[in-house]
């Protein structure tokens, strides 16, 4: 396939890559030349507008930061979309941004999903994202084999937004999971008790969990290189706790989390791994 790529940062450049090695053909555009010099090393072709990058595509991917940069770009990938293009915005955005793409995107014979992913860098470098798509479910199965190459975990969950929605619910869950593991690490400390030898503990019991696995050693050294920035989640929990309002529910716990990664960013953490949560509970403490 020739397959547009707009947004060539820490997850779209390998995700790019992985297309390329497929055997794809792929022309990007990012707002930073550095970015598309990094696809052109690794066998792309470099675009220098959205349209340059969309005109000959028989499917589009955008993997931008927010919903501002995707409302930005659409309108121009669907002025230059060739009728019955994919499009597939595998940004974290608000649902209610993917609705509104879907309905743009509808008269002019293009068929959008929403593909936001989890998994992180590593994900996206080993191909094996999990990945939420909403949309139609025959668009869906049409850009199943592109989805494939990108991710292990490949999921329709439902109409245009509920990716993004499930997206939402993943990123409560992590964040919630980070701070109780930071209280945990508090607690234990503070009792005179190895953290380390607690954590395997739980790490093998029903507390375990991939967080546990993965960050507990580096959150006890108090190594906090992203990884998954403090900014990005604390945009995330901002679209859980919009999503739960448009959505008519109380999160209670969501709206605590939200304050904690609000907390980490405002001591000056933005651009630290999340799991400097624990920053923000041993503060609490000190
Ligand atoms: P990033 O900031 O590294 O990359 C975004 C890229 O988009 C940048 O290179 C930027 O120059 C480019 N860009 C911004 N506006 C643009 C525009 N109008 N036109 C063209 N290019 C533009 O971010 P990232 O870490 O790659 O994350 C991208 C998305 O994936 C975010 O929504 C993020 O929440 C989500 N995500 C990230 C991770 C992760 O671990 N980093 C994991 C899962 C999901």
């Amino acid at each position: 396939m020739t397959i547009g790529f707009v947004g060539l940062g820490i997850m779209g450049t390998p995700m790019a890559a992985n297309l390329l090695k497929a055997g794809h053909a792929v022309t990007g555009f990012d707002l930073s030349g550095e970015r598309i010099e990094h696809l052109l090393a690794r066998g792309g072709t470099g675009a220098r507008s959205v349209a340059e990058a969309v005109a000959d595509a028989d499917l589009v991917i955008t993997m931008l930061p927010d919903s501002p940069q995707v409302g930005e770009v659409v309108p121009e990938i669907l002025e230059h979309a060739r009728p019955g293009l994919l499009y597939l915005d595998m940004s974290t955005i608000r649902p209610q941004t993917s609705r509104w793409v879907a309905e743009q995107a509808a008269p002019r014979g293009v068929r959008a999903l929403d593909a936001p992913v989890s998994g992180g860098e590593r994900g996206a470098v080993d191909g094996t994202l999990s990945i939420m798509v909403g949309g139609a479910a025959e668009d869906f199965e049409a850009a199943r084999p592109v989805l494939g190459t990108l991710g292990t975990t490949v999921v329709h969950v439902g109409p245009p937004g509920a990716g993004q929605t499930v997206k939402a619910a993943n990123q409560l869950v992590v964040g919630g999971i980070y701070g109780l593991v930071a209280e945990a690490i508090v607690l234990l400390e503070a009792s005179g008790v190895d953290p380390g030898a607690g954590l395997d503990v739980l790490a093998g019991g029903l507390a375990g969990s991939r967080i546990l696995d993965l960050k507990r050693h580096s959150m006890i050294r108090r190594e906090f290189a992203p990884g998954f920035r403090v900014d990005l989640h604390h945009k995330d929990m901002g679209i859980a706790v919009a999503a739960a309002r448009e959505a008519g529910v109380s999160l209670p716990l969501t709206g605590q989390v939200a304050q904690l990664v609000a907390a980490a960013r405002a001591q000056g953490h933005g651009s630290l791994d999340h799991s400097a949560l624990l920053k923000v509970i041993e503060r609490l403490n000190t």
